[in-house]
């Protein structure tokens, strides 16, 4: 066991450390200010322009003449690009690519080492085109470049750390089998086929980046359906995993809609339900996880019967990621300086925009015996939210930048409401003037005096809006933390051996932050992934990721010879 740690961790006996985190940019430092400065003028050099679909490496003209127009959410005036749709037409042809040149063999049995150096490569072309990735991810999703970084650096981490795990995971399935005398066991890891990845907006890099490489590090191939929102960023990694030399019939972009629209279909649907599609993979909402989770279901049960008996695979969800309503808990004997840090990193960072960001905070601090906790901490936590700096994320001052886009806008705001008709609307910040004409800003807001069956305390709300709940134990903290239907990531800030150890036990999370922030999750050190309706439980940035995208078969041959083969 030891010896097999030590492989995944790349210890000594591997003779070199595997991976190392990505270092992130010094900002203070005015040359890469400048770097950054150049890279958002050679995104804006090609703005309004228009971007295709790629099918095996080309750049294909769509059937429809449906654009996705990506808008900088800081000021929907500017236009990033505009983007054809692809739709059935350019879905199938992607499919028949694949299965038609045999391409899928090939790479299926490319020694694992080759594929894992194409990751490497990649690795090393987005360090490059690091500052354009930044650039790109403030003007398409108005994210800051602090916040850009950390994600661009998380991408190149899920290849450097799934090149190295790949090529251990293999070693490893070989070694475990016993081998007795006159018998040779062998562990082989098959892809799995033909898979999809559909991914979200608010890691446009990171999420669109891992998840694909992991598959296709494995032997898949992967039909890229990026979000709306972010079809330009997924464009340009679509790019660099061509130039990194990822076998053109293996990979490709197909920007579009994820649900059907009245005038054109939505690929992503029509991917999922494909009957060549072997696997999904994806990220995004509890409501389209569902619709996935349908997907599978509906081939499985009927159309597998339209097939032909070896066309009948079970259809799988590989991965499957969702949101969250994640709770920080601060208990009684807690640092109040450190959680006004934590809990406000983790509601505001990046609007709230982030799956793992707090939206519910549980003070412990019972009102008949106040320590005086609850005011406290409230207070600070509005003092920081009123001056919080909000606004365009070219201005390195601000702290976050808008929401998406329009309908997100319209949904965070109508929070507003229900949170005055459920509680009391504590603390709110400001914005900039015009908003959201001129960007779509809402104001970081601080909730309290609400149930906790209230729609604040249950729903994804996906924006900076904290809602706040007082509890008299640190028990009865953590079974309000646990009354949602999530189970993302939680939080608990506290200096009581026995309440930390508690929350181990049964905070039911997939990630779990004692005494820090629960947003930042670094591939290799907090493998990511909620449980519950969060996710089915696979961990991002984990050794184990990549088994999620084979399957398994053993040979075992009896090699004593019965009498010898005479020529
Ligand atoms: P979303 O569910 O609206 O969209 C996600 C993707 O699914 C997009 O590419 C979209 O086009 C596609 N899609 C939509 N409808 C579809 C359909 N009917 N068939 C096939 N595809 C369809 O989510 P979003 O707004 O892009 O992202 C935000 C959500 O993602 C939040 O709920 C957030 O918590 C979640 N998220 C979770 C994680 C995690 O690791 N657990 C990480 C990031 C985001």
């Amino acid at each position: 066991a030891v010896n097999f740690i030590d492989k995944i961790r790349g210890g000594e006996s591997m003779g070199k450390t595997i991976f190392k985190s990505e270092p992130l940019i010094d900002w203070s430092k005015e040359e890469e200010r400048t770097k950054l400065s150049k890279a958002l003028r050679e995104v804006r050099g090609n703005l309004g322009a228009l971007y295709h679909p790629i099918i095996a490496g080309k750049r294909v003209r769509t059937v429809s003449r449906e654009r996705i127009v990506s808008k900088n959410p800081s000021n929907p005036d500017e236009i990033i690009g505009r983007v054809c749709v692809a739709g059935k037409e350019e879905a199938d042809k992607a499919i028949s690519t694949i299965q038609h040149a045999d391409a899928d063999k090939k790479w299926a049995q490319t020694p694992p080492k080759e594929r894992a150096e194409c990751l490497r490569r990649m690795a090393q072309i987005f360090r490059k085109r690091r500052y354009f990735f930044i650039a790109l991810g403030m003007l398409e999703v108005g994210k800051t470049a602090l916040e850009m970084d950390g994600e661009v650096a998380e991408g190149i981490d899920f290849l450097e750390y799934y090149a190295a795990c790949a090529l251990v995971l293999v070693k490893i399935n070989q070694e475990s089998l016993l081998q007795p005398p006159g018998e040779k066991n062998t562990g082989v890891y098959e892809p799995l086929g033909i898979g999809v990845s559909i991914q979200p907006w608010n890691f446009p890099f990171a999420i669109s980046v891992g998840p694909a490489a992991a598959a296709l590090v494995m032997g898949n191939s992967i039909l890229y359906k990026p979000a709306e929102q972010s079809s330009i960023m997924g464009y340009y990694i679509a790019d660099v995993f061509y130039e990194a030399g990822i076998p053109k019939e293996m990979f490709h972009y197909l920007p579009g809609y994820g649900a059907d629209q009245e005038e054109v279909i939505g690929v992503g649907n029509y991917l999922a339900n494909h009957s060549a599609v072997r696997f999904i993979s994806f990220t995004g909402s509890r409501t389209v996880a569902d619709l996935m989770e349908k997907a599978v279901f509906k081939f499985n049960h009927e159309t597998i019967y339209t097939l032909r008996p070896e066309l009948r695979f079970r259809k799988q969800i590989a991965t499957l990621e969702a949101g969250g309503k994640n709770a920080i808990i601060v208990d009684s004997d807690a640092d109040v300086d450190e959680a006004v840090l934590a809990v406000s990193d983790s509601a505001f960072g990046f609007g709230g925009q982030k799956c793992s960001a707090c939206s519910r905070l549980i003070i412990v601090d019972d009102k008949d015996r106040s320590s005086g906790l609850y005011d406290m901490l409230t207070r600070r936590l509005a003092e920081r939210v009123e001056g919080l700096p909000v606004g365009s994320p070219e201005d390195s001052s601000n702290q976050f930048g808008p929401l998406i886009d329009k309908s997100a806008y319209k949904k965070v705001t109508s929070y507003v409401k229900i949170a005055e008709e459920e509680g009391t609307v504590f603390a709110k910040g400001k914005v900039p003037q015009g908003s959201p004409e001129t960007g779509y800003f809402v104001p970081p807001m601080i909730v309290t005096d609400l149930a906790p069956d209230s729609r604040m305390a249950q729903e994804e709300i996906f924006g900076p809006v904290l809602s706040v709940f007082r509890v008299s134990t640190f028990e009865k903290a953590l079974e309000l933390a646990n009354n949602t239907e999530f189970g993302l990531t939680g939080g608990v800030i506290s200096r009581n051996p026995e309440h930390v150890a508690l929350a181990e036990r049964e905070f039911m999370v997939g990630n779990l932050y004692i005494n820090r922030k629960s947003t930042g999750a670094m591939p290799a050190r907090q493998p990511f992934g909620g449980i519950r309706q969060s996710g089915n439980g696979t961990k991002a940035g984990g050794w184990d990721y990549l088994l999620n995208f084979v399957q398994r078969k053993n040979i075992s041959e009896n090699t004593m010879r019965h009498g010898a083969v005479i020529e």
